[in-house]
């Protein structure tokens, strides 16, 4: 089988009218499905007996999916098919799995208004976020399809007379992959997709908040030709994600989620149970607190919109999100006066509004959280910007700036999550770097600088996992920006690099002598 080298979808072009028609016509079918039932899936049992509910963060009262939730018995019964069912996946070639795996692009290809209008639903993602984490989950889908094969032809060792040397990457078993609802579609498409392409089964359990969507990716997966014993759904609560995690027979985890909750897994994962026989490999891609520099030459027309959607698209959910602006004390003044500006006309609304730029947050949970930290930032430093008001129905939090906070406070050092972005004055780049070197996170980061020097001064000592130069921060496409943190926000996989790979097989070398001592060949 030849694919056609790798090419990232393109995005709908929102401003045509019968596009924007399109949109409105798959909401209508989407909504009229709703609440959409999720069962547990193993395999080919299906149980349906809803218990947990997932509803949108505008309108929560509209229930978009009831789905069944998965239990600690499930959890074995759904480890014990991927591991009986990991030998006859694995021995499938690398080629047909990518097949697989391009047709179930295709298949999300086909439906993709309707995904892009259930994470609208479900997650509240405005349409342009919603068509891209689509887009970025075929993306998934096709870049590592291309990438098993590849992978597959091992590569050139040494050879010397009488010797043969080979070394293969063979799927270390079944894989659990646990993940976040802020890419409901992208993030476990991707981590499930590196998983099958490399021949492992997986036993997804996505978050409690976007069980939906978790279930269109199951369907695309089984339409797509994965055999169901090779993709189970265990929609649940972090209790069932603790529970597979820990389960003896898991030998990877690809785990996408905040920072207590990854390094919880990674302590679980070092414990090893009795009848374990495997050391368990994790990809922990965590969170962030992420900061962009500013110096006194930056284009500022360039970086006010570039720091401004960075922080506040998406209400500031992203894990590559801005979240603190380091900016030189000599344009400081003008820069909060301007950001300021533009954050208090955001407009602030329901997801299924084309002009809406910023929507609630996921849940009470979540609101309560950003609130308290926009409380923490009036009592300690100054706010220059709210806009307000917002909806009274739905999760929503005014998009705010805070200035003047002292170093240590907690809206300065941790993961809010939110549409709250803080603005702190530095002496030059070199301060600035020096405040990025000292935080735990290193996710994603910026710069605004003219001066090539700074650029390469900058290039050289920041130590988040994706820089940004003169432009906004997040947006990581596959294949162009692979994507992940280092320190304590991951450790160091880059979902849609060429190594993402890598961390779901492991090497075999084989030598073999070929001297046939004694024998008449
Ligand atoms: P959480 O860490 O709360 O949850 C992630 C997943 O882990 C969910 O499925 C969750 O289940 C599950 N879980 C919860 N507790 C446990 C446990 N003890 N053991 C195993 N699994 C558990 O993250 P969110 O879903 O709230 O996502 C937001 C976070 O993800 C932010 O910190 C963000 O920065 C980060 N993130 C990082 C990215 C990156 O690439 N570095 C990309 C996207 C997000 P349940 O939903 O039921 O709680």
């Amino acid at each position: 089988m030849t694919l056609a080298p790798f090419a990232n979808e393109p995005t709908l072009e929102l401003r045509r009218a019968s596009v924007r028609a399109g949109l409105d016509e798959a909401m209508a079918r989407v909504d009229a499905t709703l609440p959409l039932r999720v069962p547990v899936m193993i395999g080919e049992d299906e149980r349906f007996d809803g218990q947990l509910v997932s509803t949108d963060p505008g309108e929560p009262e509209r229930v978009v999916a009831d789905s069944a939730q998965g239990s600690a018995s499930d959890v074995d019964a759904a480890v014990a098919l991927a591991r009986g069912g990991s030998l006859q996946w694995a021995s499938r070639t690398a080629e047909e799995r990518a097949q697989a795996l391009v047709r179930a692009a295709a298949w999300m290809r086909e439906r993709r208004l309707e995904l892009a209008a259930l994470e609208v639903r479900e997650c509240a993602k405005p349409w342009p976020e919603a068509d891209a984490d689509v887009c970025e989950a075929i993306d998934f889908l096709e870049y590592y399809a291309r990438g098993a094969i590849e992978l597959a032809a091992s590569p050139e060792l040494v050879q010397v007379p009488g010797e043969r040397n080979e070394l293969r990457y063979v799927p270390r078993g079944v894989a659990a992959v646990v993940a976040p609802w802020n890419f409901p579609i992208a993030i476990p498409c991707g981590m499930t997709a590196g998983a099958l392409a490399t021949g492992n089964t997986v036993v997804l359990k996505p978050a409690e908040q976007s069980p939906g969507c978790a279930l269109r990716i199951v369907q695309a997966l089984r339409a797509g030709g994965v055999p169901p014993e090779a993709i189970s759904l265990l929609p649940g609560e972090g209790d069932v994600g603790a529970a597979l995690v820990r389960h003896r027979d898991v030998q990877t985890i690809a785990f996408t989620g905040s920072q207590p909750v990854g390094l919880e897994i990674i302590r679980a994962a070092a414990e090893v149970v009795p009848g374990q026989r495997y050391l368990k490999q994790v990809v922990a891609e965590l969170g962030g607190k992420n900061c962009v520099i500013v110096d006194a030459d930056a284009d500022l027309d360039e970086a006010v919109p570039g720091i401004v959607s960075s922080a506040f698209i998406y209400a500031g959910q992203k894990c590559s999100a801005a979240a603190r602006v380091l900016v030189h004390e000599a344009i400081a003044d003008q820069l909060i006066d301007r950001v300021a500006g533009a954050v208090s006309v955001l407009d602030v609304g329901q997801a299924d509004q084309l002009a809406t730029e910023v929507p609630p947050v996921i849940e009470r949970a979540a609101k309560e959280r950003v609130d308290r930290y926009a409380q923490i930032a009036r009592r300690d430093g100054r706010i220059a910007a709210r806009a307000e008001p917002v909806p009274n129905r739905g999760w929503f939090c005014p998009p705010t700036v805070a200035v003047d906070l002292p170093a240590g406070s907690p809206v300065l050092e941790e993961e809010i999550f939110g549409p709250l972005l803080a603005i702190e004055r530095v002496r030059d780049v070199e301060h600035a770097c020096d405040i990025v070197d000292g935080l735990p996170f290193a996710l994603t980061g910026g710069l605004f600088a003219r001066d090539p020097s700074t650029v390469r001064y900058v290039r050289g000592r920041t130590p988040v996992g994706n820089l940004y130069i003169n432009r906004g921060i997040t947006g990581a496409m596959v294949g162009r920006q692979p994507f992940g943190g280092n320190r304590l926000s991951g450790n160091g996989t880059k979902a849609g690099g060429p190594d993402y790979l890598r961390h779901f097989v492991e090497p075999r070398a084989l030598t073999e002598n070929t001297m046939r001592h004694g024998l008449e060949v």
